[in-house]
């Protein structure tokens, strides 16, 4: 039996749960690291890089996880890597299904995104580092919520019948808790390999864009640090950067 022993604060409209968690950091609010906050539906829902991530009112999660990593910015760089295995484990425990990961944080399912995370930090080089994770899944989209996805998307209810969004509340913040502190542990020793076992485009011709330069070669994986391999002429590269968006060919 899954217990929770988390703060979850649900709240049933804001503009984005990831901007309340960072404002309350910046007045200087003491948050405890596990802390969640939910809501029902985002008004001003983000994913990188200034993108909207659609969220309707409705069945779909929005969540936001709160850690503070002691260590500085340093030992943030893999964490995108520690959270997309994270919604793998809690997807894989709850329903049985396998998704993707594309680097750093989207999730698919079937080739389709089926959530997005949104790693946020607040701190230095050295010294404390307060992280806002955050996640949107897609559990049961409304009819007509979906015009502003330029991409193709799925949701969870149309792979399964047993959605429960406080069992996934649970399960979810349950995982990141394992993940984070293993990652606190030992980095991403043990996370590398399992990675790149789910990895979404294994091996397969891609482009990395910045908005300003591009790079193509085949996606080889991740290295130790979380960075993305790119073979380029023969030759293995490695990419770092929460801007740099991946695309098929
Ligand atoms: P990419 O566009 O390559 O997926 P990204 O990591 O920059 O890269 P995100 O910032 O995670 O993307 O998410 C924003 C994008 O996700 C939007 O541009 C849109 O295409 C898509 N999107 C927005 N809302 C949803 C949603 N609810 N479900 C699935 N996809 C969405």
């Amino acid at each position: 039996r899954l217990s929770c022993q988390n703060s979850v604060e649900v709240q049933p409209i804001i503009d984005s749960t990831n901007s309340e968690l960072m404002r309350r950091i910046q007045q200087g609010e003491a948050l405890d690291s596990g802390q969640v906050l939910v809501a029902e539906m985002q008004q001003a829902g983000r994913g990188r890089r200034g993108r909207v991530w659609q969220s309707p009112f409705g069945a779909n999660l929005y969540y936001s996880y709160y850690w503070r990593l002691d260590d500085g910015l340093q030992a943030a760089m893999g964490v995108s890597i520690a959270v997309g295995l994270a919604v793998y484990d809690a997807i894989e425990a709850l329903y049985g299904l396998s998704v993707e990961l594309k680097w750093p944080n989207d999730i698919y399912l079937n080739g389709r995104k089926l959530a997005g995370v949104l790693v946020e930090l607040e701190g230095q080089v050295e010294g404390p580092c307060h992280l806002v994770i955050g996640i949107g899944i897609n559990l049961q989209m409304p009819e007509n919520a979906s015009k502003g996805i330029d991409q193709p998307w799925t949701d969870l209810a149309s792979h399964t019948h047993s959605l429960d969004k406080n069992v996934l509340v649970a399960q979810l913040t349950h995982s990141l808790a394992q993940r984070l502190s293993l990652y606190e542990k030992s980095g991403l020793t043990a996370m590398v390999e399992q990675w790149n076992k789910v990895n979404a485009f294994a091996n397969e011709m891609v482009t990395l864009s910045t908005g300003m330069r591009t790079w193509r070669g085949i996606c080889e994986g991740i290295d130790p640090q979380g960075g993305i391999v790119l073979r380029q002429d023969g030759e293995l590269k490695s990419y770092y950067g929460g801007e740099i968006s991946l695309r098929k060919d």
